[in-house]
């Protein structure tokens, strides 16, 4: 029985993995000439960057992956403790971690402290209808906490719009303590993982992010077929039973290949054109779902060229203090290996769905007012050593209000088709590790429904 998975980035990568590991006939096809999706490392004048991911959160998933891939040496693992910064009125204000720094803190107005500090004894129920994050954060806390913390964090995870975006998709934990326990901090400490649970940390390779795909594609070997194009589907046989043809342009020759079952890992626009031929509903439901543009900026310094201290993490920036950058990585300070000694490396982001007209300017244009806004910040002097530009305008799925919806709709069109299943960022979460997850539960089902067919 043949399972072919259609998209090498991430969520394809561990699918394939996973299902050759349980000793499956695994075909996964990609498009590009190389593995990994939007994730990429590259090398420049001694520096390195990041094209996508700067890094990710640890999880179980992906920690037993880097372990059986034998990548436990090459992990780095950032300072938990690395102070994170938001921009307010042209100045880097410390993002509080804990009660004490909260109490502190000039980022927010003393009836807002109040209502976080005594939130676990104020009852609340979220309403029955989808919430955004904004609304959300307002009904419980202020609008300061809204504009100055929450909605940077959200550009920072999703790129996103706050009011747009739905508090039950993108951040669902939020949203069922407070069903479940009347207050999100109740909720957050009744969940803590017992003692002795190694906490969630922000990760990545000595030799970057490709680090891990570049393993997953060895390790998957000749089962990957890099520079194939899946055109699209239809219903087919393999095997003697129902399955999918599918239909390829590999290295400029259409080819049609047999599968029992059949993942779609790609975005959702690709989903749609592969799959639209054999259901419009799916078709219909996959282009609901929007993007938001990003555009991924490095740049490398002397260290004595930049005046403001970057040890930590980086900086957020608020959208009302109109800068077009998003947030900025102190990439050198989080990782070692990433600037040559006496350099500094930097990652901007810019655009995001509450700035999307910046993509229609020139990559030179994006990539100049990042570096002058930076250089602002971080009181730079002079021109940066080395500088890269990677622009992605459909970076990261949208979770808006709806999108629970949209999803349910997914999973309803997906049992008319036994043996298809779904794999990506638009599913569960964008994260390096929530895409890992949902790969790993598609390929228990595509295992679950292979046996059920073998014994049948
Ligand atoms: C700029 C940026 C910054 C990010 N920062 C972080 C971060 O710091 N931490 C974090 O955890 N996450 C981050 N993310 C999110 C995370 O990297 C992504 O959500 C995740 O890598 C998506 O993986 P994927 O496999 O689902 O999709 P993709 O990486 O998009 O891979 C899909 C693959 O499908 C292939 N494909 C498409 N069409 C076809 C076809 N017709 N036939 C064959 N193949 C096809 C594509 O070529 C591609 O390789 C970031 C994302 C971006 C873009």
């Amino acid at each position: 029985m043949r399972t072919i998975v259609i998209g090498g980035g991430i969520s394809g990568l561990v699918c394939a993995h996973r299902l050759l590991q349980r000793d499956h006939d695994v075909l996964l096809l990609e498009e590009s000439d190389r593995a990994g999706g939007v994730i990429g490392t590259i090398r420049q004048d001694h520096f390195q960057f990041e094209l996508g991911p700067q890094s990710f959160l640890s999880n179980a998933t992906l920690l037993e992956l880097i372990s059986g891939l034998g990548l436990d040496g090459e992990l780095l693992r950032a300072d938990a403790k690395a102070p994170r910064y938001v921009l307010l009125g042209g100045a880097l204000q410390k993002v509080p971690l804990g009660p004490p720094d909260l109490l502190g803190t000039s980022l927010l107005s003393v009836g807002t402290k109040l209502r976080l500090l005594s939130e676990p004894w104020r009852r609340s129920r979220p309403p029955e209808d989808d919430e955004s994050v904004a609304a959300f954060v307002r009904r419980k806390f202020g609008d300061d906490l809204l504009q100055n913390l929450v909605g940077p964090l959200v550009s920072g995870i999703h790129a996103g719009d706050p009011e747009r975006l739905s508090l039950r998709s993108a951040f669902p934990a939020l949203h069922q303590w407070e069903a479940a326990h009347g207050s999100v901090l109740r909720g957050a400490m009744k969940s803590r993982p017992p003692k002795g649970t190694p906490r969630p940390g922000l990760c990545s390779f000595r030799e970057g992010m490709q680090t891990l795909v570049h393993r997953l594609a060895d390790a998957i070997g000749e089962s990957l077929s890099l520079s194939t194009r899946v055109e699209h589907i239809k219903r087919g046989k393999a095997n003697g039973h129902a399955g999918f043809d599918v239909h390829v342009t590999r290295r400029g020759h259409a080819e049609t290949l047999n599968a029992d079952a059949l993942v779609l890992a790609t975005p959702t626009q690709a989903a749609a054109a592969i799959a639209g031929e054999l259901s419009g509903a799916f078709r219909e439901l996959l282009a609901r779902i929007e993007y938001a543009p990003v555009a991924v900026v490095g740049a490398g310094y002397r260290r004595e060229q930049v005046a403001h201290p970057v040890e930590g993490f980086g900086f957020l920036v608020p959208r009302k203090e109109k800068l077009s950058v998003l947030g900025t990585v102190w990439s050198s300070s989080l990782f070692a290996g990433r600037a040559p000694v006496g350099m500094v490396s930097f990652t901007s982001f810019v655009g995001g769905a509450t700035n999307v007209e910046w993509m229609n300017s020139s990559d030179a244009q994006i990539a100049e007012v990042a570096e002058r806004e930076v250089a602002q910040v971080l009181r730079i002097s002079g021109p940066p050593v080395t500088s890269m530009m990677r622009h992605w305008p459909r970076a990261l799925p949208q979770f808006n209000l709806g999108h629970g919806r949209i999803v349910a709709g997914l999973e309803k069109e997906l049992r008319r088709f036994p043996g298809l299943f779904l794999a990506g960022s638009y599913l569960s979460g964008p994260s390096v590790g929530s895409c890992a997850e949902q790969a790993v539960k598609t390929a228990e089902a595509v295992q679950t429904f292979l046996s059920a067919q073998e014994s049948a």
